[in-house]
């Protein structure tokens, strides 16, 4: 990264700065509108014409990501690049990276991609923080199905690479399950975890600028159906204080580790150890800013998506401050279908709640499970805020969770 920063607004009273972004996605479609609401234009690189962040940006490359010609215009058109997906070809981002500032660095995203490397980052981090991953094995051949020890059985088969949304993820009781989920993930690199019963599930974003300095979002609590995050809640006290600080101190020796530039998300489970708060289990990260953190836009002074517009510009990383309790609830697909047929959820009737924020991403077609948007329901505290998005979910068919 370069030392001097990239300042917004025009450039000496001529052109406007533009910002990068690999992937067109709703990530990428919010670190537009946090750049362009600073001044920035921004250029997106997604070969889908009506990408929801393709749509909203200055410029839209509709290539595919390893296109040359696209990558060259990408870095012709701009000061500095982000990606908004950890799953960019590897060697695009490092094309990039030799001629343009690039945050987070191709090699972060490299062991991010890559859940078996990812692992062995966070055990390596585990030895100072004392928070490790889950128990697991390496499954890249047919002899390390017969080491597995039993230890790990049930467990969650998980592939390396390519996961998300609980994708490439095969829950499997012994020996036999193991074995056929593995051929049928097509004998890919895997990780098998133990299956944990888990008591919570919480993540931590922080922005690291290339200086070194960090700030972090308060910790967020999340509940997942079907591997797919469904509801993230925050306010203070939500968490308890000496979980929350081992996360966040966790998930900054994790960033450090790498030399981390940018906004960075870890995923931890909650586990029963005996003790009060139980203990702490990291899962994963992702190297961006992440769907937990939605809520910083409508409940924090500054959101995930402008920290990662200023780690990226070289600009300071103030401390994001929440202002006011929030929940946050996923908007899927599955919303607009009931009994098969088509419906069009009721949109007036939760806009007609207090504190509510609706935020659709632009995509055309909705499929079961596919994140069309989400909605933040801000309040000035906890109890109000559950309440309001009680209802809302009522109104828009979200099966309750509390
Ligand atoms: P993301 O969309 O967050 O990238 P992913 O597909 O990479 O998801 P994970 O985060 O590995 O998947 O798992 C999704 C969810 O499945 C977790 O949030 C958790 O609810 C459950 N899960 C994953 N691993 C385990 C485990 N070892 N034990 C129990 N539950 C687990
Ligand atoms: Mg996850």
């Amino acid at each position: 990264m370069s030392a001097a920063p990239i300042l917004p607004g025009p450039v000496e009273g001529r052109r406007l700065a533009t910002l990068g972004v690999m992937g067109g996605g709703q990530l990428g479609r919010m670190f537009v509108h946090a750049a362009q609401a600073l001044g920035f234009q921004t250029a997106v690189l997604d070969p889908d014409p009506t990408s929801p962040a393709g749509r909203a940006s200055d410029v839209h490359i509709a290539t595919a990501y390893d296109d040359e010609q696209g990558l060259a215009q990408l870095m012709q058109r701009c000061e500095a690049i982000t990606t908004e997906f950890e799953n960019v070809p590897a060697g695009a981002l490092a094309t990039l990276a030799a001629q343009r500032p690039v945050a987070p660095a191709p090699t972060a995203v490299a062991i991010a991609q890559d859940r078996i490397a990812e692992k062995a980052h966070f055990a390596a981090c585990a030895r100072d923080t004392g928070v490790g991953p889950a128990p697991y094995a390496v499954i890249e051949a047919e002899a390390d199905l017969a080491r597995v020890p039993d230890r790990l059985l049930p467990g969650i088969l998980k592939t390396a690479r390519l996961g998300y949304d609980g994708k490439g993820q095969v829950r499997v009781d012994d020996r036999a399950a193991l074995a056929a989920a593995w051929e049928r993930l097509g004998r890919v690199p895997c990780v098998l975890e133990q299956r944990l019963a888990l008591r919570d599930e919480l993540s931590v974003i922080v922005a690291r600028g290339a200086d070194g300095a960090v700030v972090h979002f308060p910790v967020q609590r999340n509940l997942h159906r079907d591997g797919i995050l469904a509801v993230t809640e925050v306010w203070s006290g939500n968490v308890p204080d000496t979980l929350a600080q081992r996360a966040v101190a966790a998930t900054r020796a994790i960033a450090a580790q790498l030399h981390y530039v940018g906004v960075l998300c870890v995923e931890f489970f909650i586990v029963d150890d005996g003790s009060a708060d139980g203990a702490l289990v990291v899962n994963e990260m992702a190297p961006r800013p992440h769907n937990s953190g939605h809520y910083t836009i409508d409940a924090c002074d500054v959101s995930q998506f402008e920290l990662q517009v200023r780690a990226l510009a070289g600009l300071p990383l103030a401390a994001p401050r929440q202002h006011s309790a929030a929940v946050m609830l996923n908007l899927l697909g599955d919303l607009w279908w009931r009994d098969g047929q088509p419906v069009t959820p009721d949109w007036a009737g939760v806009l007609a709640l207090p504190g509510v924020r609706l935020h659709l991403y632009g995509k055309h077609t909705a499929r079961p499970g596919r994140k069309m948007g989400h909605l933040t329901v801000t309040a000035a505290d906890a109890q109000a805020a559950i309440a309001t998005a009680r209802v809302a979910a009522q109104r828009l068919g979200i099966a309750p969770w509390r």
